[in-house]
């Protein structure tokens, strides 16, 4: 294939990629956005074993077969609910990626750079390295913490800002070694023990942050795999790669930005680690008693869904879970059969994915134009009959707002205690993913529905 075809193919592969990102920027467009990422990655697939690629096509396809196989396999078996641990993990391949590209680019024997060139060079792998380093072990740790394998407590070291600077300045240091080193032909010490640092640095960043803002770490990781995907297209020269990354590294900060936001947090803080944590109150699922809970069952939650007019649903990471957004469409539907308004209300940080509460929801078929963000209802509480909150917790925490102290201090939250009634679907008193307890469930005005969330909504739609 011609430079001038492969030119040509990487520039549609580049308008595609940004039309994709713009049609998964909207519920409706989405698809239509996957399938323009789809085509934009074969294109580019295509274009670069064809044309750029001049030798080795036997392992590259052998390369191609194996991973390829893997990824198929992985993306049916995974479960909608396994998805955010398995976004990490693919985050933490683009940080090996980098790592492996920049180790073999700085030992390539082949390549003949001198001067000011050769420093440019060092300088993209050494940077290359380190952004794929942190994201790599990074994410591993995000993998651990969203799986379960690790707590959602955050690991607070004493002095870690001072650790946090010790790294960075360390980091740098050995940098400025590697360049000088690598000068005259060495340079593999400092970058060995720059890798063994960030290695560090990614898990301790990661592990100082508490359950609740894990949603910012997850968009963090998620740019930082594009911009060590951009280091790897400097480093092997390919503009492609290059505008894949930045694409990705821009949107991924855009979306670290809106988490910020939408949690009401400072993202260096987040960053720095422990945010909210210092003086946790009730955590790692401890319960503590703050009066009776009212229950109520599947029969009278039907009996009460029918005689409201306005009714607002809470997804909620327990949805996702009971795999209930079938039967949740299926009650949207008799209840709106029978003139009842039904409105559903979406937390930015609910589940364990940015827009994974819209994913499911979509996928049940539930209409586009009932799915709210918070802002545009969360001050229509006071006219609402029946909050259903399914397998949601931390979203409509009161504390959010109460206690200055607690883990999720200051997230704004969806204020459903200001309806007539709140109905909670979960399956015990046990505490959400930022590990304190809810008030909610203790208010007067909110009633329990206890079990698994889909068996109980069969039994309300069979009540219905
Ligand atoms: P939470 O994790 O706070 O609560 C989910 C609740 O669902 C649990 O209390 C659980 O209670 C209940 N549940 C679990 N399984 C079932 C089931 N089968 N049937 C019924 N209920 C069930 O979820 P939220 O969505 O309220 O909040 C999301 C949390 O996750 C926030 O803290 C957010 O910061 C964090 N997070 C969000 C990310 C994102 O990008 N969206 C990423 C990472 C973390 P029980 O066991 O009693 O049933």
């Amino acid at each position: 294939m011609s430079t001038g075809i492969v030119t040509v193919a990487y520039i549609a592969a580049m308008v595609l990629f940004i039309l994709a990102l713009n049609g998964l920027s909207n519920q409706e467009t989405a698809r239509k956005g996957n399938w323009y990422g789809i085509s934009g990655m074969v294109i580019a697939l295509f274009a670069t074993v064809l044309g750029v690629v001049t030798n080795n096509y036997i392992e590259l396809m052998i390369a191609l077969l194996v991973g390829g196989s893997i990824g198929l396999l992985v993306a049916k078996r995974v479960q909608m609910t396994e998805i955010p641990e398995l976004i990490a993990i693919l985050h933490s391949l683009v940080g090996l990626a980098a790592i492996m590209v920049g180790y073999a680019n700085f030992s390539d024997a082949s390549s003949h750079f001198s001067g000011i060139d050769l420093t440019i060079h060092d300088i993209e792998t050494y940077v290359g390295v380190l952004i794929g380093t942190i994201t790599f072990s990074g994410s591993i740790t995000a993998f651990g913490k969203l799986s379960g394998r690790i707590g959602s407590k955050p690991l607070i070291l004493p002095g870690r800002h001072t650790f946090n600077l010790v790294l960075l300045v360390a980091v740098t240091w050995l940098g400025q070694q590697f360049v000088v080193q690598s000068a005259v032909g060495s340079g593999v010490l400092p970058l060995v023990i720059m890798i063994a640092l960030a290695l560090v640095f990614g898990v301790h960043m990661v592990m100082a942050i508490g359950g609740a803002d894990m949603p910012v770490v997850i968009s963090m990781l998620n740019s930082y795999s594009g911009w060590a995907a951009a280091a790897t297209g400097f480093m092997l020269n390919n503009d492609l790669l290059i505008v894949i990354g930045a694409l990705v590294g821009s949107s991924g900060a855009i979306l670290s930005y809106i988490m910020c936001k939408a949690m009401n947090r400072n993202f260096l803080s987040v960053i720095a680690g422990g945010f909210g944590g210092g003086n946790v109150k009730a955590s790692s699922g401890e319960v503590q008693d703050q009066g009776e809970v009212l229950t109520i069952s599947a029969t009278e939650t039907a009996a009460l869904l029918m005689s409201a007019k306005e009714v607002m649903i809470i997804p909620g990471y327990g949805m996702a879970v009971a795999k209930a957004q079938q039967i949740v469409s299926e009650l949207t539907s008799k209840l709106r059969e029978k003139d009842i308004n039904v409105r559903f209300a979406i937390h930015p940080v609910a589940g364990r994915m940015p827009g994974q509460m819209n994913v499911l929801l979509a996928e049940a078929k539930v209409p586009y134009d009932i799915v709210f963000e918070m802002d545009e209802v969360n001050d229509d509480f006071s006219q609402v009959d029946v909050s259903l909150v399914i397998g949601a917790n931390d979203i409509v925490n009161p504390l959010a707002l109460e206690e200055p102290n607690s883990p999720i201090a200051g997230m704004p939250v969806l204020e459903c205690w200001h309806g007539k009634t709140s109905i909670v679907l979960k399956r015990s008193m046990a505490t959400g993913y930022a590990g304190v307890q809810n008030p909610l469930f203790f208010k007067e005005n909110t009633q329990m529905l206890f079990g698994d969330a889909k068996d109980t909504l069969v039994e309300v739609v069979a009540a219905l």
